[in-house]
């Protein structure tokens, strides 16, 4: 009863989880059943003497009531969040165009709740090791908000305004990162302890913590099901119950690794059973990669918060905090991937509610054992005043942090010298075309392939975090192969100049590429045969479009020229257009050689490549892709010439330093592309 007093509104936490879990399995029952429960806690109110205990039961009654009502009474119609999710993505462009994927992802999760940015493959080695919670709005989102609120205001304002308008701020952003189950329960607390403050009471954070899972219920019972309700509520009672006394046991420990420790643990253990029974996975490395990842929170999501904030001024003020936070996230991305990639990282088990049965009995029972033959790791629950601080950092560790930071980017800025003339990359975007050139620190992406997560995905992992300016982008025609990734192009870089073709083939794509240029105030420029486009030292000479009325549709063929090094790239030029490229054949003589259409069969191919008279080719296909490409006939065509391929050499990295020119396969590390059909913004490109 001790505990009861302690935390008054437990019996009203605990009616409506009953009922909630009644209402779902037999409704009928759920009606009388709360009607009852309220009449009696609210007679075993009247008779308590004891005012903790009263005020536990009437707690109860009204929740109990309050669930009657709730059955009775259909739901209210969710508000309109439109405008808030509009205002998310607002704030959320700075992170956007300053930080490369997937950093840039795991940024928009932390600081704006925004997970749509966060990759399969990465999403799952946060699974693995365990640290997907810190990709939810968090208790610690909102002593943030709370803590900016108190800082603003202080001096300024009496304890009650000042405790409105941390309400109010943490009511706002909850808003804005929407109303998530962890959001909602996170700002209940941080509401509670905030008003708690206000009227002088302690700020018992278990009490919060009831308040709010009563509330929750009682606006909606079907929470219950909602994992990220469960698990925010177990991680909750966990680090309250648990954090402190295994803190006292492990003060053996230095307090950096004991305190993550516990706290890592306390938060974990409770849910371990929630998703083992939801997801059908344990994960082993979890304590380890939480005690190393956790730490770097903070920090990641005050400078992604700065990042935000500055970006509403102007993106340049943005900058340096963007960096410090790309740093940060790229630090933690190698935590998650490094301990998901550990072969036993996570055990899978079967799903079910036996299995989160089982492992709850299995990890209480230790707890009992343990305790009774005294064993040091069995820490009983002392609820404290309030949730453990999350390690807020001293200004020396900030000061180290920032320090370390920017060495870590003036030697990575430092390894990336040293460029050669010219270096083109053939980025393995599937079935498609995407082409970066590199010359004397400009850069011109030819054509983006058919994703735009890919492609985005392929400039983080192929460009240095700072380089966000792409001097030229070409869209050589609008077809979904070559266009839909390049239109992410036009929001994520900060772009120079963008190019298509005079006649460029209408459609959705051709709108969305216009449409990205005016939205973007992007200069412009149509261009077709005898055009020349300048790139820093290097020219870029088009050889096609030439307004043909035979070409149905008409793809830029491009002729890159500095010094002696010289690239062809061909586009999707139809027959008809290669016809007319091959009236005049000493202007295709290249170095480089990418043949037309994906190496598309065609009756040019052998005209082509012997006009070209290339030192390699390359080709950017898809894996198995259905169209046959490349087909052997066109492969047959360059006899003799060395080929490199997407579909088997990953991104191809050619360097042309003089004389020499060096090729590179597998060239940024990054694991093949997903095998999916084409997006059908538009036809494909055949
Ligand atoms: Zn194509």
């Amino acid at each position: 009863m001790t505990r009861i007093a302690a935390m008054p509104l437990l019996p009203a936490a605990m009616a409506t989880v009953g009922l909630a879990l009644l209402a779902g399995a037999a409704p009928l029952a759920a009606l009388p059943t709360a009607g009852v429960l309220a009449l009696a806690a609210a007679a075993l109110g009247a008779m308590s003497a004891d005012r903790m205990r009263r005020l536990a039961w009437a707690g109860a009654a009204i929740a109990a009531a309050g669930m009657a009502v709730r059955i009775l009474v259909p739901p209210p119609s969710a508000p309109d969040l439109a405008a808030f999710a509009d205002l998310r993505s607002t704030l959320g462009q700075p992170l956007r165009r300053l930080v490369p994927e997937p950093e840039s992802g795991i940024l928009l999760g932390i600081a704006l709740g925004d997970r749509a940015g966060i990759a399969a493959d990465l999403a799952y080695a946060f699974s693995r090791s365990g640290t997907t919670h810190l990709l939810a709005i968090s208790g610690f989102n909102m002593t943030l908000v709370a803590t900016a609120v108190g800082a603003v205001l202080r001096g300024r304002a009496g304890p009650l305004v000042r405790s409105i308008a941390t309400v109010t701020a943490v009511v706002l952003y909850s808003l804005l990162v929407g109303l998530g189950a962890s959001v909602v329960r996170s700002a209940i607390m941080a509401g509670t302890a905030s008003l708690g403050l206000a009227l002088g009471r302690r700020a018992a954070a278990a009490n919060g913590l009831c308040a709010a899972i009563a509330a929750m219920l009682l606006l909606e019972p079907a929470i219950l099901d909602d994992p990220g309700f469960l698990l925010s509520a177990a991680a909750t009672g966990g680090l309250l119950a648990f954090q402190a006394p295994l803190a006292a046991r492990l003060r053996a420990l230095p307090p950096v690794l004991g305190e993550g420790l516990a706290t890592t643990l306390a938060a974990t253990v409770p849910t371990l059973p929630i998703i083992a029974g939801i997801f059908g996975r344990i994960s082993l490395v979890s304590p380890i990669a939480n005690v190393v990842a956790v730490p770097l929170f903070p920090f990641l999501m005050v400078a992604g918060v700065s990042t935000v904030t500055a970006g509403v001024l102007s993106t340049d003020a943005a900058r340096p905090f963007a960096l410090v936070a790309y740093v940060l996230a790229r630090v933690l991305r190698a935590v998650v991937e490094t301990s998901a990639a550990i072969p036993a990282a996570a055990l899978d088990v079967p799903r079910g509610p036996v299995t989160a049965v089982a492992l709850s009995a299995g990890c209480a029972a230790i707890a009992i054992v343990a305790r009774r033959v005294g064993l040091p790791p069995a820490p009983w629950p002392r609820w404290p005043a309030a949730l453990p601080r999350p390690p807020v950092p001293s200004r020396r560790v900030v000061a180290l942090t920032l320090a370390a930071t920017v060495a870590i980017a003036a030697v990575a800025a430092a390894l990336a010298g040293g460029t050669p003339a010219f270096r083109v990359r053939a980025l393995d975007i599937g079935q498609g075309d995407a082409f970066l050139v590199e010359t004397g620190g400009r850069l011109a992406l030819i054509d983006g392939g058919p994703d735009p997560n890919r492609l985005l995905a392929e400039l983080g992992a192929t460009l240095p975090a700072w380089q966000r300016r792409i001097d030229l982008v070409v869209l050589t025609h609008a077809h979904v192969d070559h266009g839909a990734g390049l239109i992410a192009v036009l929001d994520r870089y900060d772009v120079g100049l963008a190019v298509a073709p005079r006649g460029l083939n209408a459609g959705p794509l051709a709108d969305a590429w216009a449409g990205g240029i005016a939205r973007r105030g992007i200069a412009r420029a149509d261009v077709g045969a005898g055009s020349t486009v300048r790139l820093g030292a290097a020219r870029i000479r088009v050889l096609a479009p030439n307004a043909d009325p035979l070409v149905d549709v008409p793809s830029l063929v491009l002729r890159f020229e500095i010094g002696g090094a010289s690239i062809l790239f061909s586009g999707d030029a139809t027959e008809a257009a290669q016809a007319d490229l091959l009236l005049e054949p000493a202007s295709l003589r290249s170095r480089i050689y990418v043949p037309p259409h994906h190496g598309a069969a065609t009756p040019y191919a052998k005209a082509l490549a012997s006009a070209v008279r290339p030192e390699i080719a390359i080709i950017s296909a898809g894996l198995d892709n259905r169209y046959g490409h490349p087909t052997a006939e066109t492969l047959a065509a360059l006899d003799g010439v060395p080929i490199y391929r997407t579909d088997r050499d990953g991104t191809i990295e050619v360097s042309i330093d003089g004389p020499r020119l060096v090729v590179r396969p597998h060239a940024n590390g990054l694991p093949p592309p997903r095998p999916q059909g084409i997006p059908r913004l538009s036809s494909p490109g055949r």
